[in-house]
Order: structure tokens, then sequence, then C-alpha cells
């Protein structure tokens, strides 16, 4: 389902220096995996991850989503893509301040087909499915990291994606709250089949995916099972 081959990821910081940032990473996760990325801050996760959700393209290398060749695509199919196929979860929650939960979750519906009546049902059902149904009319700023994270969730959801892309989304939890956070991502890769994407330096939270890959300094040097066993796609 993802195929990234010898990517290079390199910035532009001003003549003649360009800093490289991934060194030539080789990664295939397949459809309804629950994969973990681990590593320590600064070795190039959210590079990794922007690479991966097509938020950003590699300099050198090559990279198949679902047999779509990312780096020769035109930004509008990317954008397309990625709207279609990839629900991005951060740590920062990026909800839309002042404005409920609700309609947070219906936005990634907006730009689709579904009418009003039709995304109002959806968003409903999948602020029920985060329990967070009875908070629908809160505004973002009036929820706590944990509510936020869970909105944040189900508006990942809102599309329907297939790939779940989450970096670091319980960093700034404590780990109660960040527990619940993994149960839902456990949730929505058991029930709907989702293809989770974990990014972490949490050892203990990389433990219970099904794959451990190991980054530092901008290459991936290592690979291991999880606790959790690969139930196919
Ligand atoms: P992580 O998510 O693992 O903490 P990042 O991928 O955010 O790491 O960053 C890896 C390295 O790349 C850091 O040294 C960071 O300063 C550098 N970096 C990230 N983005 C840019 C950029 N746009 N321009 C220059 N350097 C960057
Ligand atoms: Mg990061």
């Amino acid at each position: 389902m993802l195929d990234l081959q010898n990517i290079i990821k390199r910035f532009y910081v001003g003549k003649p220096n360009e800093l490289e940032i991934l060194h030539g990473v080789n990664l295939k996760i397949k459809r309804g995996e629950f994969v973990s990325i681990v590593g320590a801050s600064g070795s190039g996760k959210s590079t990794l991850m922007n690479i991966i959700g097509a938020l950003d393209r590699p300099t050198e290398g090559e990279y198949h989503l679902d047999g779509i060749d990312i780096c020769k695509a035109k930004d509008k199919e990317l954008s397309r893509i990625r709207n279609q196929k990839i629900g991005f979860i951060f740590q920062t929650y990026n909800l839309v301040a002042r404005t409920n939960a609700l309609q947070n979750v219906e936005l990634p519906m907006l730009y689709g087909r579904k009418g009003r009546t039709d995304r109002n049902k959806r968003a409903k059902e999948l602020l029920e499915l985060v329990g967070m149904e009875d908070r629908m009319n809160h505004k973002s700023d009036e929820l706590s990291g944990g509510q936020k994270q869970r909105v944040a969730i189900a508006r990942a959801m809102a599309n329907d994606p297939a790939i779940l892309l989450a970096d670091e989304p319980t960093g700034a939890l404590d780990s109660k709250t960040g527990r619940l956070i993994m149960d839902i991502f456990h949730r929505l890769h058991q029930e709907q089949n989702k293809t989770v994407i974990l990014i972490t330096h949490s050892n203990e939270l990389a433990e219970e995916t099904e794959r451990i890959l190991t980054i530092k300094d901008g290459l991936i040097t290592g690979e291991r099972k999880g606790s959790l066993s690969y139930a196919g796609a």
C-alpha cells in the first residue's frame, strides 16, 4: 500500500547550503497494518510523516501510495489523495479555535460530495465513536487536551480514509489520557481495518503495535515485531 524507496530529504537553508535530514529511508507498509515509528526528538520523524502523508515531497527517491507515483503527481492530485486516503492527527490537535467540535469534524467533508444533512449525521456518528457526542456543541477552546485529541481523531476519520497518520498524538497528554487515545486507535484498527501509522518517542506505546520501526538521525535503523499480532488486511 505504501512503498517508500531510498527517500532523501534536504532542506534549503540559504545558499549554498542544503541540510540533509533523511538519508535514504526505505519503508513498506501494508494495508491494515498498525505500525509505529519511534525515534528521539530531531531524528526526522515529522519530516518523514510529512512525506508519507504527501504534505511534502522527497528531494530524491520514490514513493508509491496505492500504486500512485507521489513524486510525479501534480499538486492538485496530491491534495485529492490526502483528502481521500489519509487522516492526520497531530500532537497539537490543530482544531479550529472558537469553532465547536461538530463543526471541526464537518470541516473536511465540506470539499466532498456530501450534503449538509449527511455531513452533520456523519460528524455526529464519529463524535459518538470517540465518546464526544455530549460535547459536540462545545467550542474547541473549551475542551481538555484529551477531548481535543478525540475530536481531532473524529475529524481525521471524516472522509473515511484508509490510513491514519498520527504524529506524537499522545505527546502532550498525561499517560492515562494517552492510554485512552491509544485505545481509540486500536479500535479503529481492529473494527474498521484502518492502517494506523503512529509516530512516537514512547517505546511503551510503540510496543503495543504490530511492527516497530526505529528511526535515528534520518535513517530507519531497526525493525521488530510488537506485541500486537498482524491480523491481515
Ligand atoms: P522529529 O519529528 O523526529 O523531532 P523533525 O523531522 O521535525 O524531527 O526534524 C528533524 C531535523 O530536521 C531537525 O534537526 C530539524 O531542525 C530539521 N528540519 C525540519 N524541518 C526543517 C526545515 N523546514 N528546514 C530546515 N530544517 C528542518
Ligand atoms: Mg516531530
